[in-house]
Parts: structure tokens; C-alpha cells; sequence
């Protein structure tokens, strides 16, 4: 499958990664964020709402586990499992429900909800790079690989 790396200069080069993958994004795909604290998962989630129009606050459910958005006729929802101590906290919680439409999942530590997770159209990782970051995008369906055709677009 497709894979892209990038170098990420400073946070408006994240953003604006983020925005770019937000146009190519179609109903009910599953994009999986790695990479360790505050390597930049929010914020390029934060990037993506902005880039399809969302205005307000964008908050991390690191609490919360999902923050949900409706924009551009899009449903997106943004979770963070990384307080999960048991990956049954996923299925505890209901979040099973989130992944059976036509909603966007953005999903931060999804590892911690393995086994229970569906699988991955697409892996957006980060790593800390001195003061940069640097982004690899890999699709892991064909859908995903569609999706990754047209970008950036
Ligand atoms: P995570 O969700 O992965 O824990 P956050 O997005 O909450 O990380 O925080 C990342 C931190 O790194 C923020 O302070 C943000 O401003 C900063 N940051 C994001 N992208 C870059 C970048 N490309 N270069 C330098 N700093 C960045
Ligand atoms: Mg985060």
C-alpha cells in the first residue's frame, strides 16, 4: 500500500498536514494516530476540523475518550484511548457503536483498544524529531489506498 513520509518543520506545518488529509477523507473511514505524548496526534486532528470549516475549540479526550463533530455534511468523531488500562474499557464504554456508520473515526492510541478495534484504513504516524516532526502516512485497505490516491489534493 501507499505509504508517504513527510518532514513537519514547526505545529502550522502539522495543521496544515492535517487539513490536507481532511479533504481527501470520505464517510466511515478509520484513521488510526501513533506516536508517543505530544507528538502531535491532536493537533493534526485539530488541523483536519479547521481545514473542513470547524470553528470553535478542538479538546483532546484524553477524558472524555470521543469528541464528536459534525462539519462540511461530514461526521467525525476524535477519541484517545490512552488512559485505557484494559482494552475492555473500549467495549465497557460502548464506543463499538461510533465505528459502525458512516462517521469519520480519528483514533488516538488505538493499541490500547486492541484487539476490539476494527482495523485501520489509514496510519498517520509522528515521531519527535529534535524540535520537528516527522509524518508517515501508510493505507491499509484499498479503501484507505483510494483515499490516499488523491493526495494531496
Ligand atoms: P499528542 O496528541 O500526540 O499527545 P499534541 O498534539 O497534544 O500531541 O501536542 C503536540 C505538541 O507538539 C504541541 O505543543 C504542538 O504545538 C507541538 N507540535 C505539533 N507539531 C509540531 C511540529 N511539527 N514541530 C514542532 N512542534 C509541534
Ligand atoms: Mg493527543
Amino acid at each position: 500500500h501507499k505509504s508517504i513520509s513527510l518532514a513537519l518543520a514547526n505545529e502550522a506545518a502539522t495543521l496544515a498536514l492535517g487539513a490536507q488529509l481532511g479533504k481527501v477523507l470520505v464517510p466511515g473511514l478509520r484513521v488510526f494516530l501513533e506516536g508517543d505524548l505530544g507528538a502531535g496526534k491532536t493537533t493534526l486532528v485539530r488541523g483536519l476540523l479547521r481545514g473542513l470549516g470547524y470553528a470553535d475549540k478542538v479538546k483532546s479526550p484524553t477524558y472524555t475518550l470521543v469528541e464528536e463533530y459534525s462539519v462540511s455534511g461530514l461526521d467525525l468523531f476524535h477519541f484517545d484511548f490512552y488512559r485505557f488500562t484494559r482494552a475492555e474499557e473500549y467495549l465497557d464504554a460502548g464506543l463499538d457503536e461510533y465505528f459502525t456508520g458512516d462517521g469519520i473515526c480519528l483514533v488516538e492510541w488505538p493499541r490500547n483498544a486492541t484487539p476490539y478495534l476494527p482495523p485501520a484504513d489509514i496510519v498517520v504516524s509522528l515521531a519527535v524529531a529534535g524540535e520537528a516532526r516527522i509524518a508517515t502516512i501508510v493505507a491499509r485497505s484499498d479503501r484507505g489506498e483510494a483515499c490516499l490516491t488523491s493526495f494531496p489534493a
